[in-house]
């Protein structure tokens, strides 16, 4: 029994098990959300515990009492760390939807919990073997909690093994990166990221891997009925373009996820951005149409200032004042690209 690998990730995996042979005490898995880093990750603490590997040391034989301890997520040589939030849904592998990128405390893994793992990483193994500490995301370490890993990081205790999976190495400390073994997960070639997901059945696969940025589980999860119809609801509003259609779809969709409205607007103004000047569109696939027809009335220069507003958006969208008053701004500036 062992965590599942996805294919694209397989030639990463087998540099993993590689690595055993001389294990660095830190190793920092990065890349884009939503394509399998935790995963990897979990099925690499599997191995590196499991008393008996199969396969010539490739496998975690999923039945040795250490298997069975991760089986039940009981081991007592392994701890894992992540904000609270994500301990409620932990049902999902690395997705960052946007509504999990917040500063609020929940959201993040705080000072405490990095304590808790350096007296953890200083008791003896129960096993007799490694103890394994896996930390995910690493860039929801607050800033307290960043420094006080550095410590175990600059001296790390023998047996022990830090994982840290990022989807935002650029956020993390260069002291904590410069300590690190760094595996770059890239994103899988299209055609195979399609090929999984019509596999596992994910309806409108093209649609949903174009939306998640090429990045097949998070395709997967944005497959989810009740986020396209928000989604279809929106975009729809998006494609009348006058001054009282943008303050009725601000007034239907205020109660809405700011950050939601912001990210798929984003997306928008890329894609007519991008049929402007390539002919090209990357996210809202199955509106290319309608987007072609906006893009050839758009004005460029008022795009481009378009561009850096949805920004200046993005970044209050967790907590907006007044989320009305800002989804109309930015609604009606929409609407003036268009003049
Ligand atoms: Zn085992």
């Amino acid at each position: 029994m062992s965590s599942p690998l996805h294919p694209w990730n397989d030639n990463l995996w087998q540099r993993l098990v590689q690595l055993r042979v001389q294990l660095p005490h830190a190793l920092l898995l990065h890349g884009r959300a939503g394509i399998g880093k935790l995963a990897v990750a979990e099925r690499f603490v599997r191995l590196l515990l499991c008393e008996q590997p199969q396969a010539g040391g490739s496998v975690a034989c999923g039945q040795c009492p250490s298997c069975h301890w991760m089986g039940q997520g009981s081991h007592p040589d392994f701890r894992k760390l992540q904000p609270a939030v994500l301990e409620e849904d932990d049902t999902a592998d690395s997705i960052e939807t946007p509504e999990r990128k917040s500063a609020t405390a929940g959201q993040q893994i705080s000072v405490a919990q990095i304590r808790s793992l350096n007296e953890f990483v200083h008791l003896s193994t129960h096993r007799g073997g490694l103890r394994v500490a896996l930390i995910h995301p690493a860039e929801a370490l607050n800033n307290a909690a960043a420094n006080a890993l550095l410590k175990t990081l600059e001296e790390p205790p023998a047996h022990v093994v830090l994982i840290l999976v990022s989807h935002h190495p650029s956020r993390l400390l260069p002291t904590i990166l410069s300590r690190c073994h760094q595996l770059r997960f890239t994103l899988p070639d299209p055609t195979d990221a399609l090929a999984w997901l019509n596999q596992h059945k994910v309806q409108h696969a093209a649609a949903c891997l174009a939306q998640a940025g090429g990045a097949p589980l998070l395709a997967q999860q944005l497959a989810e009925t009740d986020y396209q119809a928000r989604r279809q609801a929106f975009l729809t509003g998006l494609l009348q373009v006058s001054v009282a259609d943008s303050l009725r779809l601000a007034e239907q969709h205020a109660k809405h996820s700011m950050v939601e409205l912001i990210h798929w607007l984003q997306q928008w103004q890329h894609d007519l951005l991008s049929l402007q000047l390539t002919g090209q569109l990357r996210y809202q696939v199955d509106f290319a149409a309608q987007l072609r027809g906006l893009a050839g009335r758009a004005n460029l220069i008022r795009l481009l200032a378009f561009e850096r507003r949805l920004q200046a958006a993005r970044a209050s969208a967790q907590h907006p004042l007044n989320p009305q008053m800002v989804l109309e701004d930015v609604l009606l500036e929409y609407a003036n690209l268009f003049v």
